[in-house]
């Protein structure tokens, strides 16, 4: 359960992103985050997981106020908090399994993850998340040789190896074309629908928002002025 108790949020430029937001999300829901650029979609997802700071309010995630965590417990408040970006975010010039396998392993320096710590479960479990999006038999082909629609089910294994609770995704289709889009449209519906995991998506493609999401908040300059289901959003709205 995420709980957003007016919050606000200002950047250091003084730029109020987020202003007194009030917002529950239930454990399992699909939530699409839809507003124009700079909104302030962005600002309110990457609170969530302490990417970036609230100025004041509260925000709990499972009951625990985000604002307090230090250091290490941040590190572990987020591995059940799976992440998706616009551009992937993956190492390219590693195996797709590679890639999969260095979420098991998050606190380890870059060189230790790449000389292969890996178990004989870690592997069958990124094998078994592969699986899960449809790319088993990508496992060993390096990342640079996939198209983006695959690269995107890749990051979104990666994710699905960590167990999480939550996905939170920030434009996870922005690059990608309208049929590709769909495809990993219908992985996120899936592994919402199938394995309860909360979707919290920031999407500016409204008809995909409308048709995927079974809750729609609309974000305009830092506030929301839309928070409903998919079917009650009309064109005023
Ligand atoms: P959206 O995701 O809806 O495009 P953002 O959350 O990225 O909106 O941005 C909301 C507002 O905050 C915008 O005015 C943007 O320019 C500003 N903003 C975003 N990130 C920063 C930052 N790191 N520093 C200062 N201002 C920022
Ligand atoms: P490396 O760069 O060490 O060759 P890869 O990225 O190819 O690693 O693979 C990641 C892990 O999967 C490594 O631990 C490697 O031993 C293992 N692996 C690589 N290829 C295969 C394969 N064909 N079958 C089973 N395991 C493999």
């Amino acid at each position: 359960m995420i709980e957003f108790n007016h919050v606000n949020k200002t950047y250091h430029n003084g730029t109020n992103a987020l202003k007194n937001i009030n917002l529950k999300i239930e454990q399992g829901e699909f939530v699409a985050v839809i507003g124009l650029s700079g909104a302030g979609k962005s600002t309110l997802i990457r609170c969530i997981n302490r990417m970036h700071d609230i100025t004041s309010g509260h925000l709990y995630v499972n009951h625990v106020d985000v604002s307090k965590l230090k250091g290490k417990q941040i590190r572990r408040f987020r591995r059940r908090i799976g992440m998706i970006f616009q551009s992937f975010n993956l190492v390219t010039r590693m195996s797709v399994i590679k890639n999969v396998l260095v979420s098991f392993v998050p606190d380890l320096p870059m060189w230790r993850k790449l000389t292969g710590v890996f178990t004989k479960e870690h592997k069958l479990k990124a094998l078994e998340a592969l699986d899960k999006v449809g790319i088993l038999d990508k496992a060993y082909v390096r990342v640079d040789q996939l198209s983006g629609g695959q690269q995107q089910r890749v990051a979104l294994a990666r994710t699905l190896a960590q167990n999480p609770d939550i996905l939170l995704a920030d434009e996870p289709i922005a690059s990608l074309d309208p049929v590709t889009s769909k495809l990993v449209m219908d992985d996120f519906k899936t592994i919402n629908q199938t394995m309860k995991i909360s979707v919290i998506m920031n999407i500016h493609h409204v008809e995909i928002a409308l048709e995927y999401a079974d809750r729609i908040i609309g974000v305009r300059e830092g506030e929301i002025v839309f928070d409903g289901a998919a079917d009650q959003v009309t064109k005023e709205t």
